[in-house]
This record gives structure tokens, sequence and C-alpha cells, in this order.
């Protein structure tokens, strides 16, 4: 090799070194500035109709109602269709440079990057878009994003899907497609035991007991069931709605039981997705979404600006005929049932669910009247049994719901 040739090529590996080294603190995350937030994981869920897009941070990051941008695609530089969200004060450094491969159809894949020393961008590179929805959520405090890939009014009217085709069990045919698969959702479970009771009964035991007992009732049924717990163990919300979705479930049914410091209080309550601000509804929520009373307030905001109030028109329909079969059926076995009626409150698993949904509150842990109640099986598949009898009637009604041509127009918003 020539000197001269020799010397710029050493010239040439000291300047890639000089500058390796300048990048090293920021390849390492030492220039991390003080007080910033940081991304603790990313994760992506596919579904038939949106993919969701979920990122986790170890503390609250302050966010607009909806900071999404689109961005056109520009062929020129290679570039598809594209979403973005800029996070200040959230630190990420160099983890995600490479994306996270996504290649459903939808989305092609999620970048994180850090633009600034104090600001991350998240970028999501699309194949089709036609619509999104955005929400953060507490405990772990994380932001969802939504992508949904065809004109979500189109879809509404769309004609009844040919039903032996699996796939075209979209969740906006919902209101003409009959009703076969119920998910149902055993409250709480391994490190989370839900309530505690009178003489240390767990929520989740009873939760899972009655769960598996509404199986059985529903199969007699001709019901496909899927659980999204079998056992005592621990699921997130995203979890549990994730099973829903994967299984293409047409309602989903959440099992709780009840706690409260006024020990006097009893009762059933069955509950649906809207903003409510009555005191004990928001104390419900905010024991079952796992977060304090006050934390409650940034998803009663995000279901007004998503208006859910006219796309829960479903779940209120389900709410009416579960609760009516359980309390009636219930009253004819039992002298001393205490019905609280049928409400509405924020709960985030039911948010998160894209199906009919509701939230069924057997009675008070905390009552002793409802613990002995909750603690006799026979009690129990009473009320699984009518719980089922409930489905059956909303499931006898979803044609009359077809043919009165009612899709879920009130969703076009999100
Ligand atoms: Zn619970």
């Amino acid at each position: 090799m020539p000197r001269v040739r020799r010397y710029a090529a050493r010239n040439v590996i000291r300047r890639l070194r000089l500058s390796l080294l300048c990048l090293l603190p920021f390849l390492l995350g030492v220039d991390r500035p003080p007080g910033l937030v940081d991304v603790r994981e990313i994760r992506t869920w596919s579904y038939a109709d949106y993919t969701r897009v979920v990122v986790e941070f170890d503390q609250e990051v302050e966010l607009e109602a909806d900071p999404t941008v689109p961005l056109s695609a520009n062929p020129a530089a290679g570039m598809p269709e594209r979403l973005y969200i800029d996070l200040p004060g959230v630190w990420v450094g160099r983890r995600y440079t490479e994306g996270v491969p996504v290649g459903d159809g939808l989305l092609q894949g999620v970048r994180l990057r850090q633009n600034t020393r104090t600001l991350s961008r998240l970028v999501v590179d699309l194949d089709r878009y036609a619509g999104h929805r955005f929400f953060t959520l507490r405990s772990p405090d994380r932001l969802v994003l939504d992508v949904y890939g065809e004109p979500q009014k189109k879809r509404a009217s769309a004609p009844p899907a040919n039903k032996s085709d699996p796939q075209s069990k979209s969740r906006l045919s919902m209101a003409t497609r009959l009703l076969s698969t119920v998910v149902i959702d055993p409250g709480h479970g391994g490190r989370d035991p839900g309530a505690v009771g009178i003489g240390g009964i767990h929520e989740k035991d009873v939760n899972l007991k009655l769960a598996l007992l509404l199986k059985k009732r529903l199969e007699a049924r001709a019901f496909e069931v899927v659980l999204t717990r079998e056992d005592d163990r621990y699921l997130n919300l995203e979890e549990r709605t994730a099973i829903a979705e994967s299984a293409k479930g047409d309602v989903f049914i959440s099992i709780h039981s009840n706690a409260s410091d006024n020990r006097k209080l009893r009762g059933i309550e069955v509950y649906y997705l809207d903003q409510d601000d009555d005191r004990h509804n928001v104390e419900v929520a905010a024991r079952e979404n796992g977060v304090k009373p006050g934390q409650v307030d940034q998803l009663q905001k995000t279901l007004a600006r998503l208006r859910v109030a006219e796309a829960s028109r479903h779940s209120r329909d389900l709410a009416t005929y579960v609760h009516g079969d359980l309390t009636r059926g219930l009253a004819q076995n039992y002298s001393n049932v205490s019905d609280l009626g049928i409400k509405t409150g924020p709960f985030y698993v039911l948010f998160m669910s894209s199906m009919p949904s509701i939230l069924v509150e057997a009675g008070f842990l905390t009552n002793p009247k409802d613990a002995k109640q909750l603690s006799d099986d026979r009690y129990l598949d009473v009320m699984a049994a009518q719980i089922a009898a409930g489905l059956g009637h909303y499931r006898n009604r979803a044609p009359k719901r077809a043919a009165r041509g009612e899709g879920l127009s009130g969703e076009g918003g999100l």
C-alpha cells in the first residue's frame, strides 16, 4: 500500500475512533439528563381489525388528549405512511433504533428514538391506515395506540359477513353476527388477590370458581367459551383483552366480587362502560382498575373524548339481559338477594375490549350475608346458570338487532 494511502486510511480510522468515542456516552446512555421518564417496554398486539401498540414507562408522561400526528408516504425517501407521537421528557437512548417489526399487513413496524436529549419520538410505519385511537393508562403508566385499517363507518354498514369464514368475524359487524363465543374474565389472580373479605376470603378465588361454573353452564347452551385464566395466575389488562380479541370473542364478561368499608353494603351490580361520577361507581372502577379513585379521572376524560356512550349500546343491552335473569333467578331460589342494579363506570378492562362487555360484581365479600353466599358452591352455580340464561336471551335477540340494521356508527370517531 503506498505510504500516502496508508496514512489516509490510518487517519480515517483515527477519526472514526474519535467520533465513536464522542458517541459512546450517548450510546451507553451516560448522556441521559436527570429527571427523565424511562421506557420500560414496547409491546404490539395484532388483531383482525386493528393493531395495538403499547409503550410502557416507569412513570407518568404528560401528553395531550391525542398527540398523534399522521404523515403521508414519501416514496422518494422510501418512507411509508406514518404516525408519530412526540414524548417530551422521555429517555429511550438507542434501545429501539432498529425498531420493533410487526408486519401484520397493517403496521410495518414501530420505532422509538431519542429525537433530542429530552424528547423521544414514537414512529409507527404503516401499510394501511384508516384511523386510530389513543389513550393512556396508569399502574403501570403506558400509552396505547390502536391503529385501524379500514374506515369504521363503512364496515359498520357492511353486509353481514360470511359466517363460515372466521376472519370475517370483524368487530364492527358484531351487530349482524350470531353470538357464539363468550369470553369470561375472572378478575385478579396470582399475586393480585383482589378484594379480601370476611374470614380472609380472596376475591380472585371466588371469581375463578364462578367463572368455571359459568363456563359449564354456557357450554351446556352450546356457547363456545374462552377463559382469560383457568387457574390462579396474574394477568394484566392487556393480556386479558388480548386473549379475548385473539379468540374473536362475541361478548366479554368480567367476573368480580365487591368490597366496601361499609360492611352493611351488599348486593349484585352489573356494570357496562360509560362515564360516571357516582362516587361508589368510581371507587369500584378504581379498585378493579388497580388505581386510586383520583386517577380514574383520566379514563373518564378519554371516554368523553371518544364518545363511548353511543358505542356502548350493545354492552348496555347485554347488561340488561344478564342483570334481569341473574337477579330474577336468584330471587326465585334465595329469599335474601340484594340487587343494586345496572350501573356504568370507567373500567379499563371493558374499555380495552372491542366486543360488547360487562362486568359483574357478584356481591360484597365484606358483608357477612354476601360473603356466606359467595362461599357456597350451590349459590355460585345458581348465579352461573342465571348469567348463562341472560346470555341465552341476549343471543336470541341478536338477529332482531341485525334486522333493524344497527351498526356501531357511534364508533366512527374512534
Ligand atoms: Zn375485582
